[in-house]
């Protein structure tokens, strides 16, 4: 079966096809950098982990983008708060957001565009709407986008364009805009910007949100390229103004496939800052949760469903990983003979992972597969002892399929259960003025490439470069 994806764009599972051959581009929005990145966000980065690794899994060249949202009406408030430029005011979240992939194991996208390093870009994208007479000025010189004169509007989302309140005028809104449905391409300076503002041809003011990504795609990616994606609070309007903008501006096709996460919530309801309902990753590490179970729970529901969060299944997500990692340790080759029988079952398992990969990412499929494996080498060595060729085989294949999943390897920054079951030994054997088996303890841990150091505040450990 060929690699498909559900697309918003026609509500389809599409086969995949790149625009150009073996290399995949694709965007994918990022976070606003005011406050940490709760784990609901960390659910549609982990989506697009997995989407970039599986699709590495089949041999595709990735080329990912995801934007940095550094200037925006709660980062304007939030810096003016404390007195700091958003540049300063935002460097440590974007500093947070980073160690937070880490920890996730996400891997890193090829560029990380900032959009107060993008200004002159989209400000020539707002030029050529305006000469174009999609987008027009008003007196508080912002820009805006003419709804009305982009006819394709509302094809993302399915909207009805003609419940849209066409031609109703916004009273209250702080920007005067000629219909409701209108959205804002710059917004003009006002008092409350404090020293927030750029002096550009197009007047002084800063850019809306929308433009960023369009701008910023068609810079890294070409103004036609293969995937965007979001959560799916990001199909209307952010999406939609998206293609609007672009495909108004360029006259081209934007986006070939359109793949949204659903949410992670909380007791029914969507996991969100605002809602106040919300866990950060470094508040879960701190009560000493495991990351990578964190991981492990955020990927294994399919991307297209809402995921309940609960600690039962952290829990339950921890006990699957060190099913993984004890089966890994637990392969000895006792022969040198080679039954190709192992060989066979991995074949058949490793097809199985694929084609439910294939699927739209069918992640359930693909680790029932993985444990069915597991158990069917299990059972085999009940009777049969492994060669060292089928221990190859094995460490091959659970390499292989963790290249998408990313959960077997213990990462550099966190003991394994063992590690950490050696450290409160020695602690024990100090405690008891055992010196010697804490010297002996602590040559062990050296020699698994752990160095610690005792300091008047405890033992910290590191592990050797
Ligand atoms: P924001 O910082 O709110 O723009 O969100 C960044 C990304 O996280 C976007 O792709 C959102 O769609 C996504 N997101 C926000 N809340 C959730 C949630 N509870 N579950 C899944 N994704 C979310
Ligand atoms: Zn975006």
């Amino acid at each position: 079966m060929a690699l498909r994806f559900y697309n918003t764009m026609t509500r389809n599972k599409d086969d995949f096809q790149p625009i150009q051959t073996g290399k995949v581009r694709m965007y994918t929005c990022g976070p606003t950098v005011y406050n940490y990145a709760h784990i609901g966000n960390f659910r549609a980065y982990i989506f697009e982990d997995l989407l970039r690794r599986y699709l590495k899994f089949k041999g595709y060249q990735v080329v990912q983008v995801m934007n940095i949202t550094d200037v925006d009406d709660k980062i304007i408030r939030d810096a003016n708060k404390t007195g700091k430029s958003i540049r300063e005011f935002t460097k440590s979240y974007q500093d947070a957001f980073f160690e937070d992939l880490d920890a996730l194991g996400i891997e890193r996208a090829e560029v990380y565009p900032a959009a107060t390093d993008h200004i002159p870009e989209m400000v020539n994208l707002i030029k050529s709407l305006l000469d174009k007479g999609i987008a027009y000025r008003t007196d508080d010189g912002s820009i805006y986008f003419r709804v009305s004169d982009y006819p394709a509007y509302g094809k993302l989302a399915h909207l009805n364009i003609a419940e849209m309140q066409r031609g109703a005028r916004v009273q209250s809104d702080e920007y005067e805009k000629e219909e409701i449905r209108d959205f804002a391409l710059w917004k003009g300076w006002k008092d409350d910007d404090g020293p927030v503002y750029w002096e550009t041809e197009i007047g002084k003011g800063r850019p809306g949100w929308h433009i960023e990504c369009s701008a910023m795609s068609s810079k890294y990616l070409g103004k036609h390229f293969d995937i965007h994606t979001g959560g799916v609070d990001n199909i209307f309007p952010h999406h939609e103004n998206e293609i609007a903008q672009s495909e108004a501006g360029t006259g081209e096709k934007f986006v070939n496939y359109w793949l949204h996460c659903e949410h992670l919530m909380v007791e029914g309801d969507k996991m969100s800052k605002s809602a106040g309902n919300f866990y950060r990753l470094r508040e879960l590490l701190d009560k000493e949760i495991d990351a990578t179970a964190i991981r492990y729970v955020l990927l294994s529901t399919h991307y297209r469903q809402k995921l309940n969060f609960t600690f039962d299944k952290v829990e339950a997500a921890a006990k699957s990983i060190t099913r993984l990692r004890d089966f890994k340790k637990s392969l000895i080759g006792n022969t040198i003979n080679d039954s190709q029988q192992i060989r066979k079952i991995i074949d058949k398992y490793l097809n199985d992972f694929e084609a439910t990969l294939d699927d739209d990412l069918n992640i359930s499929g693909a680790l029932g597969s993985v444990f069915s494996c597991i158990h069917e080498i299990n059972t085999f060595r009940e009777t049969n002892s492994l060669t060292e060729d089928d221990v190859q085989a094995i460490v091959e294949y659970l390499n292989r399929i963790d290249s998408v999943l990313n959960v077997l390897e213990v990462p550099e920054n966190q003991l394994s259960d063992e590690e950490q079951t050696l450290i409160d030994a020695r602690q024990q054997a100090r405690a008891e003025r055992n010196w010697a088996e804490a010297d002996r303890i602590r040559d062990e841990l050296l020699s698994r490439g752990i160095i610690l150091e005792d300091t008047p505040q405890g033992t910290s450990w590191k592990r050797k470069i």
